[in-house]
């Protein structure tokens, strides 16, 4: 043992207890000075020989709690222990030591009863009104009911010396009773688990001795207890031999009780017992009181569904702790305010009830009502399917119900998720919807139920308030104007012209965007429709908001319009911006195969603005890409930005018939550098700003007669 001697001073002097045993045979090699005070023995020879669960524990077996199997070299194992043959708390450092192919245990152990508290010290003190005066103290300052159970239990426990000390709770609307919380003497194991849900009847015997005894005390179940009863049987399960157990009365009725197992010391004197029944018959009507604040805190009272705030809280720990699958739905009523304005907010009320019942009836998740008429589910651990399946159910029971229409947007995703854009693209799905709502209602003629923003747009439009203006595109190779981009605008008030950037995101959270964009369209038909009768043959490139683009059946509408002004799709360029990208992947292929299908043309606009995702280049294919007009600006005094836009150009010769295409050119030396790059085509004020439509039909006919 000479490792061990060589430390034998240094632990000595420390005011550690100390220890080392052979892990294999448990037997006590050696004990320190305090430990050996502590466990009053006078010379090693008192415990050489002996085992260290016999010498420290009293126990005639290794102790069930004991860490050996914890135990690694050159690592410690650290916990706590509350050692009841000496009545003290230690903070345990344990670690493992290999010694002539012997496996070595070595604890320290410091004494950390003051730390614990005073309840350490209960079975000293003689005075129940000490202990209580202690306990009151401490619950006054402890605001975690749970630790509060706790720390009474703990007391309960000490001042018993007993195995085990619980509280069971009736829970009287379905007749059963449950363990809810428990303490028990360290090497004692839990039964809290095993005692839930438990059917009333089993505690029958001890409601009846409640009921004539008030508590009552077991002092050897063998005798006292009937050996043929159930009672008799689960105490006999638990190697229980004595208890005493006080019940929980709360206006006249028994809701619960208040156990002590095989208690050692003060038996029988129920003075601690029935006053701690009081402080825990307080502290669960505050958790009863804390539970119902917090149902309420967080629930919507009309709809029973949990509200914004509970939905802004989940949002905030997803951030933190993202799931690793989760469905996203959005549910907005249609028709509200119409509703409302109608029929009165009673109506209005039970419409919103109504969707959140069909909602949750639906849907397996967490319902919210995160808004006036909005609604969000989120289902973590499901699958594609089976949330697929839900939302489809969903949306049968919304179509087939009387009372209520809603528009919904969903999305599902499994791995790393990025939470808040996944419940933006639900949203934007969600107004998608709505749009056909819209259209469908104005359709139909229903002009009772036309919703604000929807008829705002239209009268607008109807009004004049919006115009389109045309700007040339170029082959640049021979300068010829072979196309046209339709740029929107609105005219205001005062007749000044408003920038679509300034308008578009409001109409796109409206879910109204596919109202101007539709309208461009139009527009833009009649022109080629026009220019074509004077033997201009151009096509034209149409920018489409992906709100309108996720619009179920938006590629027969534009089709429709097309056919109604004759124009051939081929003619027609859908200009989108990466941002199509959100679009549920699934959704975008088939999106893009119809277009293209119908014989439209895809741009991919404003590639190179601000963070390019390469990625959309190769899972779709494009017409033509147009490199942003930053791109394009930059070109004459940065050489990188050279690099970049030649190579991009590259690039797109290299995709399948994808053609390159600038804009924002300005000057004639960044046409120059853009020819030597070999970029087909071209947009900018170099060739012309965009125009009025009769002005453009004057530019085309000069440049085409210019040729
Ligand atoms: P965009 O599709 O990238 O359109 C090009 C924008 O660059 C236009 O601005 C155009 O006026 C401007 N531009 C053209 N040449 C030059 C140039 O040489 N220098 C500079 N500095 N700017 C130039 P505009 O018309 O204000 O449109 C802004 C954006 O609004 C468009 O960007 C497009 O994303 C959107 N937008 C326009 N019309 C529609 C529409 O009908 N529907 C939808 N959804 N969006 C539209
Ligand atoms: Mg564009
Ligand atoms: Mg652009």
């Amino acid at each position: 043992m000479a490792n061990i001697n060589c430390s034998e001073l240094l632990i000595n002097a420390s005011e550690s207890i100390s220890y080392v045993s052979d892990m294999d045979t448990y037997e006590i090699l050696y004990l320190n000075k305090h430990a050996m005070e502590l466990l009053g023995l006078n010379s090693p020879d008192d415990y050489q020989g002996s085992t260290c669960y016999r010498i420290l524990q009293g126990l005639d077996s290794p102790c069930p709690f004991c860490t050996n199997a914890h135990l690694k070299e050159n690592e410690i194992y650290r916990w706590e222990h509350f050692n009841g043959s000496v009545n003290t708390w230690f903070d345990v450092s344990d670690t493992m030591v290999c010694v002539d192919n012997r496996r070595l245990r070595i604890e320290i152990a410091r004494d950390i009863s003051v730390r614990k508290g005073n309840f350490s010290s209960i079975s000293h003190r003689s005075s129940v009104e000490d202990i209580l005066s202690l306990c009151l103290k401490t619950l006054t300052r402890t605001k975690d009911t749970d630790a509060a159970f706790r720390i009474l239990l703990e007391a309960i426990g000490i001042y018993y010396r007993a195995n085990r000390v619980y509280i069971f709770e009736f829970n009287l609307e379905n007749w059963t009773l449950s363990n809810t919380f428990e303490w028990c003497r360290p090497g004692i194991s839990q039964e809290k688990d095993n005692l839930q849900n438990l059917p009333l009847n089993l505690v029958d015997y001890w409601v009846n001795r409640f009921e004539t005894d008030g508590e009552f005390c077991i002092n050897s179940l063998e005798g006292e207890v009937d050996p043929d009863s159930e009672s008799y049987e689960i105490l006999k399960r638990q190697n229980i031999d004595s208890l005493m157990a006080a019940p929980l009365v709360h206006n006249d009725l028994i809701i619960g009780f208040l156990g002590v197992d095989d208690p050692r010391k003060n038996i029988g004197h129920f003075t601690l017992l029935r006053s701690m029944s009081e402080f825990i018959l307080i502290e669960l009507e505050k958790r009863r009181l804390l539970t119902e604040l917090e149902y309420l805190s967080y629930t919507d009272v009309l709809t029973g569904l949990k509200n914004r705030h509970y939905y802004a809280r989940i949002l905030q720990e997803y951030e933190l702790h993202p799931p690793t699958v989760l469905g996203i739905v959005f549910v907005n009523v249609n028709g509200i305010k119409n509703i409302n304005d109608t029929y009165g907010y009673k109506r209005g009320d039970y419409v919103l009830q109504r969707t959140a019942q069909i909602l949750s009836d639906h849907i397996p998740g967490v319902c919210f009502r995160s808004g006036g008429d909005e609604f969000v589910a989120l289902c973590e651990d499901i699958s594609q399917n089976d949330f697929q399946q839900a939302v489809s159910n969903l949306r049968s029971a919304y179509d087939s119900d009387d009372d209520c229409s809603a528009a919904i947007g969903c999305v599902w995703q499994s791995g790393e998720i990025n939470v808040s854009e996944q419940i933006h693209n639900a949203d934007e799905l969600m107004y998608a919807e709505k749009q056909m709502y819209y259209s469908h209602v104005l359709h139909e003629g229903h002009s009772s139920l036309r919703t604000g923003a929807a008829d705002q747009v239209l009268q607008e439009i109807e009004d004049g308030d919006f115009t389109v203006y045309y700007q040339p595109q170029v082959e640049l190779e021979s300068g010829r104007i072979i196309g046209a981009e339709a740029l929107v605008r609105k005219i205001s008030k005062d007749s000044q012209l408003i920038s679509p950037n300034n308008f578009i995101p409001f109409y796109e959270v409206e879910g109204v965007i596919r109202y101007v964009d539709l309208f461009v369209l139009e527009n833009a038909c009649i022109c080629l429709q026009e220019w074509r009768k004077l033997g201009h043959i151009l096509h034209m490139s149409v920018n489409f908001s992906r709100i309108t683009l996720m619009e179920p059946g938006i590629v027969e509408s534009i089709r429709d319009i097309c056919s109604r002004y004759h124009v051939p799709t081929s003619f027609i360029t859908i200009e989108v911006t990466e941002s199509i990208s959100k679009i549920d992947s699934g959704h975008l292929q088939q999106l893009v195969r119809d277009l293209m299908d119908a014989g439209f043309s895809i741009s991919l606009d404003d590639f190179g603005s601000y963070y390019s995702n390469l990625a959309i280049l190769s899972a779709l294919d494009f017409d033509e890409i147009k490199f942003d007009k930053t791109l394009i600006q930059d070109l004459e005094t940065n050489p990188k930005s050279r690099t970049v836009l030649q190579n991009s150009i590259r690039m797109c010769q290299d995709l399948p018939s994808a053609h390159s295409i600038a804009e924002g050119i300005e000057t004639s030396h960044q046409l120059e550098l853009l020819k030597e790059f070999h970029c087909e085509r071209g947009q900018g004020y170099f060739f012309s700003k965009p125009l009025p439509r009769d002005e453009f039909t004057l530019l085309i006919r000069h440049n085409h007669h210019g040729m």
